[in-house]
């Protein structure tokens, strides 16, 4: 199997240590200020399941000048041209409105999204089910996927549903 796959979220969810941990380098930049990651960044995991390109994009946000603009349409260019949306979020009842922004555009969509609810390490049990409501009245997902960028908690599951769709 072989396809693409599309990172996005709100600065700071994880989407970086996402792809530095799944992919076992340091590729794309992590760093705790926001738009840390401008460009495009694909990255290639491969194992003897498949093959998955990961199209890191620079987010969804409203854009506030020029390149703000353009980072909005790579962005949403890359949404229609991936198998699989991965979104990722912190797990909290609270839906902002970056995350009210991103489900509206994923609205407009066909392809499949994988909610991915990072930093699970932070949070008791509890609160990622009910983060998992909250998220579920806003967006249809077609998965829904707990898990700890940074102690590695559930990753290896979650390349196995990301399979499923390429
Ligand atoms: P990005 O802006 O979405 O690319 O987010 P980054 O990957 O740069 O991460 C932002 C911050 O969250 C960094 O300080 C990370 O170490 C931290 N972080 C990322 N994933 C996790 C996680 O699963 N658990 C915890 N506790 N912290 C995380
Ligand atoms: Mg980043």
């Amino acid at each position: 199997k072989s396809g693409f796959a599309t990172l996005i979220g709100r600065p700071n969810v994880g989407k970086s240590t996402l792809m530095n941990h799944l992919i076992g380098q340091k590729i794309a930049i992590t760093s705790n200020k926001p738009q840390t990651t401008r460009n495009r960044i694909q990255t290639v995991y491969t194992s003897e399941e498949g093959q998955i390109v990961f199209v890191d994009t620079p987010g969804i946000h409203k854009a506030k000048n020029k390149l703000g603009e353009y980072m909005v349409t790579v962005a949403e260019r890359t949404l229609s041209e991936v198998d699989v949306i991965l979104w990722l979020v912190e797990p909290t009842t609270f839906i902002g409105a970056g995350e009210q922004h991103i489900a509206e555009q994923l609205r407009k969509t066909k392809t499949p999204i994988i909610l991915v609810i990072n930093k699970i390490d932070t949070v008791k049990r509890e609160e990622i089910l009910k983060s998992i409501d909250a998220y579920k009245d806003i967006c249809d997902f077609a998965e829904i996927v707990p898990c700890s960028a940074l102690k590695g908690d559930n990753t290896e599951d979650l390349i196995k549903v990301i399979m499923k769709y390429l």
